[in-house]
């Protein structure tokens, strides 16, 4: 039986990683139907607001959706489609694995880490204003224990449900006394609810250094959304960089893959990046919606390639100009080669 998925395929790099993946999961014999849909910058021309409702309608219907990196102006412009998507269809639970794979250039061997990142509320409420123009300004902040348990309990299933044996939760309570205060004390609690798994915290900052020095003494991180943001790009980093990282937005019933990469406008139509972050979270989306086999077959050659060093994009060459590199749909045919 066919799958119906709601696609994004997004701006900058997203239509290619986009189209890279999709041969990819035709190629392992998954009939999915995809629903493709436009958000973002052409949305408005077409639409006048960057997430249609829809889109919104769509992935409601499918209660799954794919999506490639959409951009957002900085400092002005339209609110983050990536944002207003997880806080419209309450994705509150941002899952982004971050597993070291023989043959990605890292400085690190056998990392094996999971952010967990809340996702609806914290600095992204997107509550800021001027207090006097161009001299003051002011962002809100949100934590309430709703949102904090249910992100705690989130990070706990998942330690559960696939072996983990530490959850560490990330702070920064000694500054942020209220907000963080309330996020560590439902934190807490939820935690001695789950004794068979550990519990420890950390706070940001000293997290941020530890993962660099010693990232595996860590397991699963659960965090605010800002600090999850900002963390979980410093894992990426742990274990290869933007390109092989997959992510998954999470709600009840309902959800969105995503690369942890951005649109890279730079290197937009030049099929040049890496389509491998596009293609795990195709294979996390497949094992969603129970195609477990076909997720695993499309890992297994994803690290086959890789580990063969060959056929892959600049950033998993040694060196970023070695003229050996392959480009993004080059890289997809030789997966398809090895499923
Ligand atoms: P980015 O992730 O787009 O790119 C940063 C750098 O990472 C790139 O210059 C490139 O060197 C590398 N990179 C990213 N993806 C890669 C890939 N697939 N292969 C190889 N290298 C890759 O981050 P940015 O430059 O901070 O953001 C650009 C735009 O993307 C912004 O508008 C931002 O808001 C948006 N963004 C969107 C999402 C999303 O859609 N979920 C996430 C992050 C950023």
């Amino acid at each position: 039986m066919a799958h119906t998925v709601t696609l994004i395929p997004g701006d900058g790099i997203g239509p290619e990683v986009t189209q890279a993946m999709c041969r990819v999961v035709e190629a392992t014999g998954v009939q999915i139907e995809w629903e493709v849909h436009e958000a973002g910058e052409p949305a408005i021309a077409r639409y006048g607001t960057p997430l249609p409702e829809h889109v919104l309608e769509s992935i409601r219907r499918n209660k799954v959706g794919l999506k490639g990196p959409i951009t957002t102006p900085i400092g002005k412009g339209f609110r983050s489609v990536n944002v207003g998507l997880r806080q419209a269809l309450n994705l509150y639970a941002n899952l982004r694995p971050c597993k070291t794979i023989p043959g990605v250039p890292s400085r690190y061997e056998n990392v094996d880490l999971v952010v967990v990142r809340e996702n609806t509320e914290g600095m992204y409420v997107g509550i800021e204003h001027e207090v006097i123009p161009n001299e003051a300004a002011e962002a809100v902040r949100i934590i309430t224990r709703r949102a904090s348990e249910r992100i705690v309990r989130f990070a706990f299933d998942y330690a559960r449900a696939h072996g983990r044996k530490l959850v560490t939760a990330v702070h920064k309570g000694n500054i942020l006394k209220i907000t963080d205060g309330l996020f560590l004390r439902c934190a807490q609690e939820v935690a001695a609810q789950y004794p068979d798994i550990a519990y420890n915290e950390r706070i940001v900052d000293n997290l941020c250094m530890q993962l660099v020095q010693r990232p595996h003494e860590y397991d699963v991180l659960v965090l605010t959304n800002l600090f999850g943001d900002i963390v979980s790009d410093l894992c990426c980093g742990l274990v290869g960089g933007l390109g092989v990282a997959p992510g998954a937005n999470i709600g009840d019933g309902v959800a969105v893959f995503e690369p942890v990469h951005g649109s890279a406008p730079k290197y937009a139509g030049q099929n040049k990046v890496n389509p491998t972050a596009m293609i795990r979270s195709a294979a996390m989306m497949l094992e969603y919606i129970g195609e477990v086999e076909a997720a695993r077959r499309i890992e297994a050659a994803v690290e086959k390639v890789i580990a063969a060093g060959e056929k892959v994009t600049y950033d998993l060459k040694p060196s970023r100009d070695d003229p050996t590199a392959v480009g993004t749909q080059e890289m997809a045919e030789a997966i398809i080669a090895a499923l």
